[in-house]
């Protein structure tokens, strides 16, 4: 509880409204003493006293035993005058012990009462059973009783407002706990079944599209090795019909392979963004990684005519990730770059940076527009099957590229410059500058 919480409870006209009594009919004080004529003197002196409106009812106990077996039959006791010396030398101790230390209740406020100066026990023991107050006798007959009652219901009083506040506190905070809990449960289940529907619109979507990508093949395939050879190629008419039905296996070809690949996307984040991937947990080389990276797109560099090179700075470059994902987003970085190029060349590099490692992957290619540089991690943008209308992928390599680093605990991010190239640049933490 901070101290302006405090300083209101004690000082604000509310607080006083705060602090009166709970439950109280009245406030219950016990005397525990071995002297019939202080049980008496002190109900007498006290027999109009009244704190906050509510009067008093004394309790008395004769005897150390007496004293522990109505605490117990009493745990809203306010406060305890506690004599030291009853049946035996320390019997007011033994209380006090059995009362903090036993019973746990660390509410009640404690008065010790002695008839002889020189009993005081010592401070550790006050201190040890949270022991208010130490009074001889003879203190306690007159008007300073009665500001010991008073101090003594206050502070018990504050300590009951504050367990209540306390009460209250938790009770809201459990309350939260369990909205925030149906909430989560209600988000999962929801993620749940866009999974589950994602997976079943897939599945209806991919089975056909098989079937389909394969009939395409099956007949492009047969009309080049069986009508082809048979029909007379010698009419202009005919030829431009045969190239244009090539043309048009062609492009039948390659939109479902695209739309297949979509497919594959829209699962694949959908996954991951459901945290239903199963991440690999490897000690992997970075440079490895774009080698092998590097030898599945070869061939994609060889058909465009682009080179590859590499300029990694130093060696060690060990972090702990998922290889096949990593590999993935470098495939994918690739892949754009040679997309994206028609002359020059894509060069990686890797170096060190004050985090960990810095990757970057450069192009000479068409560049992307400023405005557009800050969406290109976003679904679906696809900035440069804006400027020329054709749709070159699906829109959703870079997502998935953001959140494998993501998962990482890294960084990536584009910077580019129209007509001369784009840098995709990742960060990742390696393994040596983890704790
Ligand atoms: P796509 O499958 O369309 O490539 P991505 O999410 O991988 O989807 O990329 C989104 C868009 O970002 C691309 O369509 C393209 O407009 C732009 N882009 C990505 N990489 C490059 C690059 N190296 N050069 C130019 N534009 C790029």
């Amino acid at each position: 509880m901070n101290d302006q919480l405090v300083d209101e409870l004690i000082f604000t006209d509310e607080a006083e409204d705060r602090q009166k009594p709970l439950v109280h009919n009245k406030w219950k004080v016990m005397i525990v003493d071995d002297e019939p004529d202080i049980h008496e003197m002190t109900a007498f002196a006290f027999s109009n006293f009244t704190y906050m409106g509510v009067g008093v009812e004394f309790i008395s106990a004769y005897s150390g035993a007496e004293a522990m077996r109505l605490i117990l039959q009493h745990p809203d006791t306010a406060l305890i005058f506690l004599d030291v010396v009853m049946e035996r030398d320390d019997s007011g101790l033994t209380v006090a012990k059995f009362i903090r230390n036993e019973v746990k209740n660390l509410k009640v406020k404690i008065i010790l009462r002695t008839g002889q100066p020189g009993q005081a026990p010592e401070q550790e023991v006050i201190v040890a059973y949270d022991i208010n107050d130490y009074k001889e006798k003879h203190e306690l007959t007159d008007k300073k009783l009665n500001t010991v009652l008073v101090t003594s219901l206050r502070s018990y009083s504050m300590h009951e407002t504050l367990e209540q506040f306390n009460f209250e506190l938790e009770k809201k905070v459990a309350e939260r706990t369990i909205e925030l809990k149906a909430a989560k449960e209600s988000a999962d289940k929801a993620n749940l079944e866009k999974t589950d529907f994602l997976n079943f619109v897939a599945h209806e979507l991919r089975t056909p599209l098989t079937s389909l990508r394969g009939f395409i093949s099956i007949i492009s395939d047969r009309f080049e090795a069986k009508l082809l050879p048979l029909i007379d190629t010698t009419d202009k008419k005919i030829q431009k019909a045969i190239s244009n039905t090539q043309e048009e296996f062609g492009i039948m070809k390659q939109e479902g392979e695209r739309l297949s690949a979509l497919i594959n996307n829209v699962l694949d984040l959908a996954k991951i963004e459901a945290g239903r991937v199963e991440w690999a947990k490897d000690k992997v080389d970075m440079a490895e990684i774009f080698k092998r990276a590097a030898f599945s797109t070869n061939s994609l560099f060889t058909d465009k005519g682009l080179e590859l090179k590499t300029e990694i700075q130093g060696d060690g470059y060990i972090i702990t990730g998922d290889t096949d994902r990593l590999i993935q987003v470098v495939i994918n970085l690739f892949s754009n770059a040679i997309k994206f190029t028609d002359s020059g060349n894509i060069t990686y590099k890797i170096m060190r940076d004050n985090k960990g490692m810095r990757c970057e992957i450069h192009d000479t290619g068409c560049g992307i527009p400023k405005e557009y540089i800050g969406k290109v991690f976003e679904k679906f943008q696809q900035v440069a099957s804006a400027q020329t209308n054709k749709p070159k992928g699906t829109g959703l390599g870079l997502p998935i590229c953001k959140e494998i680093i993501k998962y990482h605990g890294g960084d990536i991010w584009a910077e580019s410059e129209e007509g001369v190239g784009s840098r995709f640049i990742f960060l990742l933490p390696l393994d040596e500058n983890c704790i």
